[in-house]
Order: C-alpha cells, then sequence, then structure tokens
C-alpha cells in the first residue's frame, strides 16, 4: 500500500508521517531529504563539487552520472549515501533547504529522483512517501493521498521550535518570510508545482496536535 502526503513547509508532515509510517510497519519515505542531498553533492559535497569552480549545471551533471549518491531502505527509514559516507545532519541546514528548493526546479533532477523513489517502493510492501508531489507525479496510483497543510502562523511557529531545540534562534516574521519564498517557489515552478492532487483528502493541521494528525491519518488507511 502507498500513501502519498504531500504540502507544504512546516504543515508537520514528517513529524505525522515518522509516526503514522511506525505504527502501520511502512517505511517512511522523506522524498525532500533525496532533494537535500543532491543540493548537497552540488554545493558542497565532495568530488570537489562547488569547490573546482565548474559551473553549477556541470557539477550537477557529474552529481547524477558519478553514481555515488545512493539511498536504500534501513529499518524502515530512508538511507542517504555519498559512498561510503551517510548523509544527515548536513542535509539539514538552512543553506540546503535554500539550494534543494532551487535545485528541485530542473526537470533531469527530478527524473532522477522520482526513479529512486519508485524503485525503492518497489521494494517495500507498504510506504508513506512524503513530499511536494508525491501524489500528483511520483506515485498517481497511492491508495491513499493526503495534502496536509497548516496556516502561516502555525507553521512558522512550529519551524522556530524546530529551530529553537538545535539552538538556533531566528525571528518568527524571518521564518515567515523564507517559509512563503519556499511556498512560491514550490508552487510556481514549471515541473511538478505543488499543488493537491484532485483526488487527494484536505487536512488542515492548523490547532492539531501531532497525535490528533496522526489519529485522522490511521483512521483514513484503515479504510483500506
Ligand atoms: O520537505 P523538505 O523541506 O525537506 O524539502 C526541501 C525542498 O525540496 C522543498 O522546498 C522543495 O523545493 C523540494 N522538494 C520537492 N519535491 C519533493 C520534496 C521536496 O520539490 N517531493
Amino acid at each position: 500500500m502507498i500513501i502519498a502526503i504531500d504540502g507544504p513547509a512546516g504543515a508537520g508532515k514528517s513529524t505525522v508521517c515518522k509516526i503514522l509510517a511506525n505504527r502501520l510497519g511502512f517505511v517512511y519515505l522523506d522524498t525532500g531529504a533525496m532533494y537535500r542531498a543532491v543540493a548537497w553533492a552540488v554545493e558542497t559535497g565532495p568530488m570537489g563539487c562547488g569547490k573546482n569552480g565548474a559551473p553549477a549545471d556541470l557539477r550537477l551533471r557529474e552529481v547524477l552520472l558519478a553514481r555515488e549518491l545512493r539511498f536504500c531502505v534501513e529499518n524502515d527509514r530512508l538511507g542517504i549515501f555519498w559512498g561510503e559516507k551517510r548523509l544527515t545532519e548536513e542535509l539539514r541546514t538552512p543553506e540546503a533547504t535554500e539550494a534543494a528548493s532551487r535545485i528541485s526546479r530542473l526537470p533531469e533532477v527530478r527524473q532522477f529522483l522520482v526513479e529512486w523513489q519508485r524503485r525503492l517502493a518497489r521494494e517495500a510492501s507498504g510506504i508513506v512517501a512524503e513530499g511536494r508531489d508525491t501524489a500528483t507525479v511520483v506515485f498517481p496510483d497511492a491508495e491513499l493521498k493526503v495534502f496536509l497543510t497548516a496556516d502561516l502562523k502555525t507553521r512558522a511557529k512550529r519551524r522556530f521550535d524546530q529551530y529553537f531545540e538545535k539552538g538556533e534562534k531566528l525571528c518568527l516574521e524571518e521564518i515567515e518570510a523564507l517559509i512563503l519564498a519556499r511556498d512560491a517557489a514550490d508552487s510556481k515552478r514549471a515541473h511538478s508545482p505543488m499543488r493537491m492532487a484532485e483526488d487527494a483528502v484536505f487536512l488542515d493541521t492548523s490547532g492539531l496536535s501531532v497525535q490528533e494528525v496522526v489519529d485522522r491519518l490511521s483512521q483514513m488507511a484503515k479504510r483500506f
């Protein structure tokens, strides 16, 4: 079974999808991390990417052709590697976030990652895929599609709390502006823009706790 959950930054997708996948015994596929990994490789990774003076489009071609970037499923989670190096925290920096949004516009990046996403899904008996296009493009035949969102203030506050936990202090207005800019970039791009699939369930998580959102999603999943 495939559950595809799309929505904008700060809607709570990662938090609830992890718990939902765990509850159902499904694989949790964080497609945003895959875009972050390509962005990291192009901007700051090894192979001289970003350091050898080559223009960004050539570095990107190198990254996509090199086959050093690999994705796998381990313990129902996505593992991301550059060669033998496991990528984790380096994908969560504000620079990786910004670069991921930029490179995600490129059709060759999307094609490369969508192929990986479908390949990973074929290996799993159940999957919770989270992203911007998982219901519209990657898994159009998913049994359950949900568009998760929340109002801007709620989304900004959630991001604020996450940064705060990591010891990073950004002001709420600054986060709101970053979120709005990312929403605009993700929904206005020519290839696979973020939009709600026609057959998706719309779920506004403003004012709902994580537990309440997971419970609602579990109820929906039980119908299949
Ligand atoms: O979800 P996350 O914040 O990790 O995603 C980082 C960026 O990757 C997004 O802003 C978006 O531009 C891109 N992305 C995408 N399609 C996906 C997942 C993420 O374009 N399925």
